[in-house]
């Protein structure tokens, strides 16, 4: 069973965000693996995962308190729904913004059942006294709640069932330290690689009976930006002109043109990506610039710039983040067609 108050984020207008968009959600419960043998990629945390949950079944025991954090897209969602189904276990979704009130995390955990998974997206967005609800109960399997107010106030301890949390971060630095201390299984998410995405995309056109040959698969795994998320997205879009301008099969030529008339370039870059790498490169000079500057400069959000594009430029090599700023790269320069400025004559160096 699965309950959800997960929020269905509004960034419609960019077709490469790693966020949910209200396009996703047809398609994102059908594609999403059940199994822990279906799930693509993400090796080392898989791998580390199959024993824990093991282990935990050999002594029937709930798995221990898991921490998944990495940027929106890769699977953390999936991910939980995998161990409560491999625990045998029914999983529970909210989310830390949807939890305001103290009343409202003790209604969900004194409404869990022995064994339960709880997953909490976007749990760095926890207020301060929920944190505090949360730690016995993570703890202790009690919670402390709080009757009346001022000298007749009096605390009162319930009982809670054994129960799993998942918490899922974008930003694990910013979790407090005693939340953090409290999970005991820790893994990070990576960007997938193109090999990886063309499985998933091949695995999605399957469920969704889309055809789609080895090369265009190949060619939407390569400008997904390392995010099935976005892989899938770009299968629904592309079929849109497969249908339209060929003859229904999705192959590297048709690929090719819708994704160019996506305006994502070859790598996957849209159309933020380059405005804010030609600002770096044109505005200042390559950079250091930072992060607050810049997203004013173009006109986005701090938030959207360091969320949504700076873990996949980093990762192909075209933002570098220094104490100072951000800087764009030898790699981007040549990406985008610039010429780099002369190194002896503003004495800078250009050498990332
Ligand atoms: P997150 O919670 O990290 O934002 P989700 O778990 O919601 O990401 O994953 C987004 C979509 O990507 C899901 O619908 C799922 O179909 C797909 N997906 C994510 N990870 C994988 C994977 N490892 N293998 C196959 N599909 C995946």
């Amino acid at each position: 069973m699965i309950e959800t108050s997960e929020k269905i984020f509004e960034n419609d207008d960019r077709v490469v965000t790693p966020e949910v968009t209200g396009d996703d959600s047809d398609i994102e419960v059908s594609l999403r693996p059940k199994c822990l043998a279906e799930y693509i990629g993400q090796d080392k945390a898989k791998e580390n995962l199959a024993v824990y949950i093991e282990a935990a079944k050999r002594r029937n025991e709930p798995l221990d308190h898991v921490l998944l954090y990495g940027p929106p897209g890769l699977g953390k969602t999936t991910l939980s729904g995998i161990i409560a189904h491999e625990m045998g276990s029914n999983l529970r979704i909210t989310s830390g913004p949807a939890i305001e009130k103290p009343g409202d995390l003790a209604a969900l955990l004194t409404n869990l059942s022995e064994n339960d998974v709880l997953f909490i997206d976007e749990i760095h967005r926890l207020s301060r006294s929920i944190e505090e609800i949360l730690y016995p109960a993570l703890e202790d399997n009690v919670l402390d709640i709080m009757i009346g107010k001022g000298p007749s106030a009096r605390s009162i301890r319930i009982d809670l069932p054994k129960f799993t949390l998942v918490g899922a971060t974008t930003r694990a630095g910013q979790l407090t330290p005693p939340l953090r201390d409290r999970f005991g299984v820790v893994l990070r998410l990576e960007l997938y690689s193109s090999e990886q995405l063309c499985d998933i995309i091949r695995r999605s056109s399957m469920i969704l009976g889309i055809p789609c040959d080895p090369d265009g698969a190949a060619e939407i795994a390569g400008r997904a930006r390392g995010t099935p998320r976005i892989a899938n997205r770009l299968l629904k879009r592309v079929r849109d002109f497969a249908d339209v301008i060929g003859n229904g099969v999705i192959t590297k030529d048709i690929a090719s043109i819708a994704l160019d008339r996506l305006e994502i370039d070859p790598l996957g870059l849209d159309s933020i990506d380059k405005r804010m790498l030609t600002m770096i490169i044109k505005g200042y000079n390559g950079g250091p610039v930072g992060l607050d500057t810049l997203a004013s400069a173009i006109g986005e959000e701090a938030v959207t710039l360091e969320d949504m594009c700076e873990p996949f430029l980093m990762q192909l090599g075209f933002l570098a983040r220094t104490p100072r700023g951000r800087c764009a790269t030898k790699l981007a320069y040549e990406h985008l067609g610039f010429s780099r400025p002369d190194e002896q004559e503003n004495g800078k160096q250009l050498s990332f």
